[in-house]
């Protein structure tokens, strides 16, 4: 990966899968919140999307997810809080009827996930951790989003088997795509078979909030947005220089695509 900062355009050259990326990632050029570098993310997840999509062509593997197909939105599905934020806004700036169902989705899921034991009622908000068996982060999260799956709980902004927040879907949910048959998806350990990625985004995004706004540095469940944002309403309000921010989100990609 290698990168051009220039006074007002910022390009980023990647290299995924023998494929090479020239993009334009859109930043302002003066002083913004955080949340502004979600459009450049977004622009690199659908790079990475694109060439894992690509090369899986070439092994002679199609996309197989589509339009109206939602079985994968019964997934945790991890997200930065800095796209927590962005998501909730998105929200409240849909129609007042829109806002009302899509809350309440949120409360019920949050609720659901409080009698399954995931979550602690009674913890301090905003929760950032979830309740299950694990020795570290990663069993954890696994052992939760095993159980989640099975009580087959769709994300709350999931209506008609449809995302009806597409434009503002987190990262994750931009990247995954699977080759197998939808059918596959619909079970745990059927086999679905997801595209590799070779970035993740989210979390790069999330260590750099961290690092500039002192916001959690690891990903949070989506049914959590809702609170974490009303619990952190100003968590992302501090200003700093776009370039500044930019050539940070970009040394946390270089250093994974180093690993
Ligand atoms: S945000 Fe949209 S795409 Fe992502 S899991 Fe929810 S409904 Fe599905």
């Amino acid at each position: 990966m290698s990168t051009a900062i220039g006074e007002q355009q910022h390009r980023l050259r990647l290299e995924l899968f023998e494929r090479v990326y020239d993009l334009i990632l859109p930043m302002p050029t003066t002083t913004c919140s955080v949340t502004a570098l979600l459009p450049s993310a977004r622009t690199i997840v659908h790079a990475v999307a694109d060439a894992a999509a690509q090369a899986a062509l070439k092994k002679g593997k199609k996309v197989t997810c589509g339009p109206g197909c939602g079985a994968c939105c019964r997934q945790l599905v991890p997200i930065s809080v800095v796209e927590a934020s962005a998501l909730v806004t998105a929200i409240d700036a849909g129609p007042a009827e829109y806002r009302k169902r899509i809350r309440r989705r949120f409360s019920q899921t949050v609720h659901r996930m409080e009698t399954l034991g995931m979550l602690d009622p009674s913890a301090p908000r905003p929760r950032l951790a979830l309740q299950g068996y694990g020795h570290d982060s990663s069993s954890l999260w696994l052992d939760v989003s095993k159980r989640y799956f099975a009580a087959a709980i769709a994300c709350p902004i999931l209506e008609n088997e449809s995302c009806s927040l597409h434009v503002a879907r987190p990262l994750v949910c931009r990247a995954y795509n699977v080759t197998s048959s939808p059918k596959r998806c619909r079970h745990l350990n059927r086999g679905a078979e997801a595209l590799p990625r070779p970035l993740d985004v989210e979390s790069a995004l999330s260590r750099t909030a961290h690092a500039l706004d002192g916001s959690p540095p690891h990903l949070i469940p989506l049914p959590l947005a809702m609170e974490w944002s009303e619990s952190c309403p100003d968590a992302f309000a501090e200003q700093h220089d776009a370039e500044t921010m930019l050539a940070r989100l970009l040394d946390e990609l270089l250093s994974q695509s180093k690993e």
